[in-house]
């Protein structure tokens, strides 16, 4: 290789991203709880959607997504008009960024919010700029004071991952009406089915010229291995996003069982409830053992410990039971760890083993 062929200014910053991992070195039957994922899977009908896709292989898939924009628009009430589907939420992101951002141009992203926003910032060779929040919760106030002119996106989850913690739709709003007109708010609502009655911020990006509202398949939906998300906005920034995108993002079979999962609404109020059974069972057998956790909104909790040791003792010992856990330290958060709420024989699992390495003075001995 030579010094003369070189990416594009921003992306040899880039950490390289990585996924909760999935595997303990002699541990067959690991419980993987590192990835947000849905521990009861996908609808039935999107398995079947699924498989029946396999008789379409040698057909190119639809480009414009029309079904599936249909069937999200039908059940969130929402325009299809205004809706772009992607390759999960991530996606999504990454054309808003490619769309609206580049150099010379600052994206901000919360202090412990989703590493993809920065990723996603200098992949267009946009600067990241990090705002601090204020007790693991987004602070909007923060975040307007960290505008300049060169802003061009804000990125807030909503609940935000790896905190769990939500702002209220007054705060959304008050940000939402605060930042210059030139600057796209984008609301991620990756966890928004977790939380009952919860629109993910639909309603104030339909009002707004300047708001768009991301969402996912990969997290109640049960569907993190097929990659499917998507987008709602303005009519122009849809527009915009739909030039960049590759005409045939999504597959048959993404399309077919991300349709058939969004229209079984009964699975996700089924997955919500449980989740929030399990959730406050966790986070009060770990506060019971003398680990706090915030109060979580969506499919996780983020658990603290003393300090960055005693945390990567915990996820030590917790391995050495088979169980997978999240270290956060990439986050700011190196005396956390994240555990995502499993079925319920997970869930004691992880409770248990955390009280036993307390009970052993917090060194897993
Ligand atoms: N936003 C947030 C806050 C997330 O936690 C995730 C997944 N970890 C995503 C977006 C992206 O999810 P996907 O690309 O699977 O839709």
């Amino acid at each position: 290789m030579t010094d003369a062929i070189r990416p594009q200014p921003g992306i040899l910053e880039i950490a390289l991203y990585e996924g909760g991992a999935s595997h303990v070195a002699g541990i067959s039957d690991a419980i993987k709880l590192s990835s947000n994922e849905n521990p009861f899977g996908p609808s039935p009908q999107a398995k079947a959607a699924f498989l029946r896709a396999v008789h379409n292989l040698h057909r190119y898939p639809s480009t414009d997504h029309a079904a599936l924009r249909e069937a999200i628009g039908e059940v969130h009430g929402l325009d299809p008009a205004r809706i772009i589907c992607g390759a999960g939420s991530d996606e999504v992101l990454l054309l808003l960024c490619q769309a609206y951002a580049g150099p010379g141009d600052e994206v901000i992203h919360t202090e412990h919010g989703f590493l993809m926003y920065p990723i996603a910032a200098r992949s267009v060779g946009a600067t990241p700029v990090r705002v601090a929040e204020r007790e693991r919760r987004v602070d909007p106030e923060a975040i307007l004071a960290a505008v300049t002119e060169r802003t061009r996106i804000v990125f807030v989850a909503n609940p935000n991952n790896p905190t769990g913690t939500m702002i209220g739709p007054a705060e959304v709003e008050r940000l939402a009406d605060a930042l210059p007109q030139g600057v796209l708010l984008v609301l991620d609502g990756a966890y928004a089915e977790y939380v009952e009655g919860f629109d993910g911020g639909a309603a104030l990006a339909t009002g707004r010229g300047n708001v768009v509202m991301t969402r996912t398949f990969s997290k109640i939906y049960g569907l993190g291995g097929l990659r499917i998300g998507w987008g709602y906005g303005p009519r122009a920034v849809i527009d915009v996003l739909n030039r960049i995108r590759n005409p045939f993002n999504l597959s048959h079979a993404q399309l077919d069982a991300a349709e058939a999962a969004v229209r079984d609404q009964d699975h996700v109020a089924e997955c919500r409830a449980e989740n929030a059974r399990l959730r406050a069972w966790l986070a009060e057998a770990l506060a019971r053992h003398g680990v706090p956790c915030d109060p979580s909104m969506a499919n996780f909790v983020l658990a603290r410990f003393a300090d960055q040791q005693e945390a990567a003792a915990c996820d030590a010992f917790l391995q050495s039971q088979g169980l997978i856990v999240r270290r956060v330290a990439g986050y700011g958060l190196p005396h956390c760890l994240r555990i995502t709420v499993g079925d319920e024989s997970a869930c004691r699992r992880v409770a248990h083993a955390i009280g036993q390495f307390r009970e052993q003075g917090g060194t897993g001995r």
